[in-house]
């Protein structure tokens, strides 16, 4: 087994990011700014918000922070989206999810200034996402795309793992992690399967993919059944359990295994957060 250092990786992008940023001030006497919103005091949230923060603190992006009451109404949160769409210091707006009370977001986050949307979740940015033809004209284009699957593929990218042509099955569809991935994994010339909830035979799937992606919300979900050797395997799954975190991926059934993994933690939820980052640099450029 091969573990893919998402923390390693991640760290030697954020060095990259910070001596960008650093030139851009000598230069501008400016910084990119991102402003993140809070609704509500979900645990979880909170701390990713907090992790998000301290990295914008060790690039040099300078962060906005709004904490808005649980029971906000939706008006309320785009007002305060739409003030920040013209705050000439904020690049990025971050509205952390899932909103509290089952509230659906897409509202929110169709007020967003597409240009600032750092999450890629606006339907503009995901329909740049779609109609591009290949990985070079999003990086060149440089379209904000959603973070975590961008980290996954540059995880995959730094870690030499050959893209193109491979079978990949992502596990789960969803706006954030599943669908934009698959169509990342699409624009490397990857062969793709979306596989959900409904999906007969995943095991089956599994078994004859190169690559196996797990992000699904189920704890230790896929196991040595679904795996052949030689597979790269990438786990999204945070999932919070009596025994601590862990991801998607049985990690002990499988770690005696000929594959490339990645942990949990230390996987991809350090690319996510430094991905946001790149985001918010994207951005700033992308303004001027
Ligand atoms: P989500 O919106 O809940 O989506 C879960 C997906 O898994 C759905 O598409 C669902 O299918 C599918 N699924 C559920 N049960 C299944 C089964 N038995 N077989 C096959 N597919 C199944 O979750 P998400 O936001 O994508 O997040 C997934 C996981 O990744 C969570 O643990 C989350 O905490 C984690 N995550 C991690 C990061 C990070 O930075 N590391 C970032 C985002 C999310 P249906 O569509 O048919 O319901």
């Amino acid at each position: 087994m091969r573990l893919i250092d998402g923390k390693k990786i991640s760290n030697e992008k954020k060095i990259e990011i910070k001596n960008k940023i650093k030139k851009i001030k000598q230069q501008t006497g400016k910084v990119p700014g991102l402003a993140t919103i809070l609704v509500g005091a979900n645990p979880a949230s909170q701390v990713y918000i907090k992790s998000k923060i301290k990295a914008c603190e060790d690039v040099g992006i300078k962060s906005f922070h709004h904490s808005l009451n649980e029971d906000t109404a939706v008006e309320n949160i785009i007002a305060l989206i739409k003030n920040l769409n013209t705050n000439q210091e904020v690049d990025g707006i971050l509205l952390q999810l899932p909103l509290p009370n089952n509230q659906d977001a897409q509202e929110c986050i169709n007020s967003i200034n597409p240009l600032k949307d750092v999450d890629g979740l606006h339907p503009f940015n995901v329909g740049l996402l779609s109609i591009s033809k290949s990985w070079d004209e999003i990086i060149e284009r440089n379209i904000l795309v959603s973070c975590t699957p961008l980290g996954i593929i540059h995880m995959l990218q730094m870690s030499n793992i050959n893209i193109v042509g491979k079978t990949a099955v992502v596990i789960g569809r969803s706006s954030l992690v599943g669908k934009p991935l698959s169509m990342m994994l699409l624009a490397n010339n990857a062969t793709v399967i979306m596989a959900h909830s409904k999906t007969n035979n995943l095991k089956n799937l599994c078994k004859n993919a190169d690559i196996i992606v797990a992000a699904i919300g189920k704890p230790k979900f896929i196991n040595k059944d679904f795996i052949k050797d030689n597979t790269v395997i990438v786990d999204v799954g945070i999932n919070r359990t009596s025994e601590g975190l862990c991801g998607d991926v049985d990690f002990d059934s499988v770690k005696d295994m000929n594959i490339d993994i990645t942990p949990v933690p230390g996987g991809v939820g350090p690319m996510t957060i430094t991905m946001l980052l790149e985001n918010t640099l994207k951005a700033f450029n992308n303004k001027r």
